[in-house]
C-alpha cells in the first residue's frame, strides 16, 4: 500500500483539488491512503482567529469569515451550489460558532487545539467530495480516534502502541474497499479531545500510517521539485538532491529545513520504508527518494533559513561560573515552556541560546528565568544553517550583517544575525 500527503500548498484553490483528483487517479489502482492538510494559509488564519478570541478581539468574527468565504469559494468552484458536501461543512462551521459563543474558559493551547483542528476537517470533507464526484471510491476517515495522543496540547505526543493497534485493527480493511482520505496533523486523547502535532506535522501523520501500515513508500507531493539545497524563494540556482540518507534529511529538518517535518523520517526509517518528495504539478517527476541510500552527493551546501529568531543570554544573578547546575535549572525551564533551542553556547559567565520566538510562551519564560538568573536578549534575529560547507559561503552570507554568535564543526556552521 501507498501513502500520500497533500500540503496546504496543493490544496490551496479548485485548480489544486483537481489537480489531486487527477495525481490520485494514477495510483487509485492499488490500496491508497492519502493524508491532506488544511488548504492554503487556513493554519495560520486559523491561528490569528484562536488569538482573537483567546483576547475576546473584535477582529474575530472578520478573521472567522474570511476564512468561511475561503471555503466555500472552493466549493462553489468545485461543485456548484447544491452537494451534500455543504451540509458537512456547515455542521463543521457550526461547532466553530457554538465555541465562539462563550467566552474562552480554558488554556490556550486546548483552544488553540479546538479551533486550529478545524482547517483539516474541512479540507479532507471537501477533498474527500471532490474525489467521489471524479468517481473515485473515497472514504473519509477521522483521523482523531487513530492517532492517539496524551495531552500536551499543540504538541501531542504520539502513543504508538495504542495507535498501531487501532490502524491495524481497522484500516486495511478498509484500504481493501476504499481509498482514504483523513487529516493530517491532528490527533486525539483519550478523553475524546482534539490534539495537534505540532506546525507542519502532517508528514507526520504520513508517516505513522504507514509505519503502521508496512507501507511500500510515503510521498509527500509539493510544489518544489523535491528536497533542494535551499529555499528557492530566498535563493537563486538551488539543486535538487536525487537520494538522500535518512541520516541526512534528518539532520535537515532538524535544523529547520521545512520541506520535511522533524519527526517524520525517524519512524520510516525504522521501518525501512522510503520517503518520497515529489512536485505535485508534474506527478511523473522523480523527486528526491530519501531513504537507505550511500548514493547523495553535495555539489553544493545545504542552506537553511530561519527568521524570527531569539537569543537570550542568561547569566548568574550573583556574576559567578555558570554550573552545570545553572544548566540543568536553565533547561528545565526551557523544556516547561516546550521551546527547543536551535543553538546553545556556554561560557564561564553566561548561557546563550536561540529559538523560534513563540510570543504567546516568552513572558512567562521570562518571568521564570528571571526568578534567578540575569537575562538579556535580542529579537528578530535570522539564523543560518550550513551543511557541508566551503568557508566562503559564511563570509558570502553574513558579509555587511551584525553577527551575534557563530558556531562551525565539520559539517555543519550556525550563524545567528540581525535580520537588517
Ligand atoms: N496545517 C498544518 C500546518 O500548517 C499542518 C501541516 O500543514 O502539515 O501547520
Ligand atoms: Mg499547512
Amino acid at each position: 500500500m501507498l501513502v500520500f500527503k497533500f500540503g496546504g500548498a496543493s490544496v490551496k484553490d479548485a485548480a489544486g483539488v483537481a489537480n489531486l483528483a487527477n495525481v490520485v487517479k494514477k495510483y487509485a489502482g492499488g490500496p491508497l491512503l492519502i493524508v491532506v492538510s488544511a488548504m492554503g494559509k487556513t493554519t495560520n488564519a486559523l491561528e490569528k482567529l484562536t488569538k482573537a478570541y483567546f483576547e475576546q478581539h473584535d477582529s474575530m468574527h472578520i478573521l472567522y469569515d474570511e476564512i468561511k468565504q475561503y471555503h466555500y469559494g472552493i466549493m462553489h468552484e468545485l461543485f456548484g451550489s447544491e452537494h451534500p458536501v455543504f451540509d458537512e461543512i456547515n455542521n463543521t462551521f457550526v461547532e466553530i460558532d457554538w465555541m465562539l459563543e462563550d467566552e474562552p474558559v480554558d488554556t490556550f493551547d486546548f483552544i488553540y487545539d479546538q479551533l486550529v483542528s478545524v482547517g483539516e476537517l474541512l479540507s479532507t470533507r471537501i477533498v474527500d467530495a471532490y474525489l467521489s464526484q471524479s468517481g473515485l471510491n473515497s472514504k473519509w476517515l477521522d483521523v482523531r480516534g487513530y492517532i492517539h495522543t496524551d495531552n500536551t496540547y499543540r504538541e501531542g505526543v504520539v502513543d504508538w502502541t495504542k495507535t498501531c493497534e487501532s490502524i491495524q485493527q481497522d484500516i486495511p480493511a478498509m484500504l481493501s474497499q476504499n481509498i482514504i482520505v483523513t487529516q493530517g496533523f491532528l490527533g486525539g486523547t483519550s478523553e475524546n479531545f482534539t490534539t495537534t502535532l505540532g506546525r507542519e506535522g502532517s508528514d507526520y501523520t504520513a508517516s505513522i500510517f504507514a509505519a503502521c501500515l508496512n507501507a511500500k513508500s510515503v510521498t509527500t507531493w509539493k510544489d518544489v521539485p523535491g528536497v533542494l539545497n535551499a529555499d528557492p524563494k530566498l535563493f537563486t540556482d538551488t539543486v535538487k538532491f536525487d537520494e538522500l540518507s535518512y541520516a541526512e534529511a534528518m539532520e535537515m529538518t532538524y535544523y529547520g529545513a521545512t520541506v520535511i517535518h522533524p519527526k517524520t523520517i525517524k519512524p520510516l526509517q525504522n521501518a525501512g520504508i522510503p520517503l518520497l518528495v515529489k512536485p505535485f504539478g508534474d506527478p511523473e517527476a522523480p523527486g528526491t527518494k530519501i531513504g537507505n541510500t550511500s548514493n547523495q552527493s553535495f555539489e553544493k551546501a545545504v542552506i537553511i533559513v530561519k527568521d524570527n529568531q531569539v537569543l537570550l543570554s542568561v547569566s548568574a544573578k550573583d556574576y559567578s561560573f555558570i554550573t552545570e547546575k545553572h544548566l540543568s535549572n536553565v533547561y528545565n525551564i526551557f523544556a516547561q515552556n516546550l521551546l527547543k533551542v536551535n543553538v546553545l553556547q556556554t561560557s564561564a559567565l553566561s548561557l546563550s541560546a536561540c529559538f523560534d520566538f513563540i510570543d504567546e510562551r516568552f513572558e512567562k519564560l521570562m518571568g521564570q528565568l528571571q526568578e534567578n538568573f540575569n537575562v538579556k536578549y535580542n529579537s528578530n534575529l535570522k539564523l543560518i544553517t550550513l551543511r557541508h560547507f566551503e568557508q566562503g559561503l559564511i563570509k558570502q552570507l553574513t558579509e555587511g550583517k551584525k553577527v551575534l554568535l557563530e558556531q562551525t564543526s565539520r559539517n555543519t556552521a550556525q550563524i545567528v544575525f540581525a535580520s537588517n
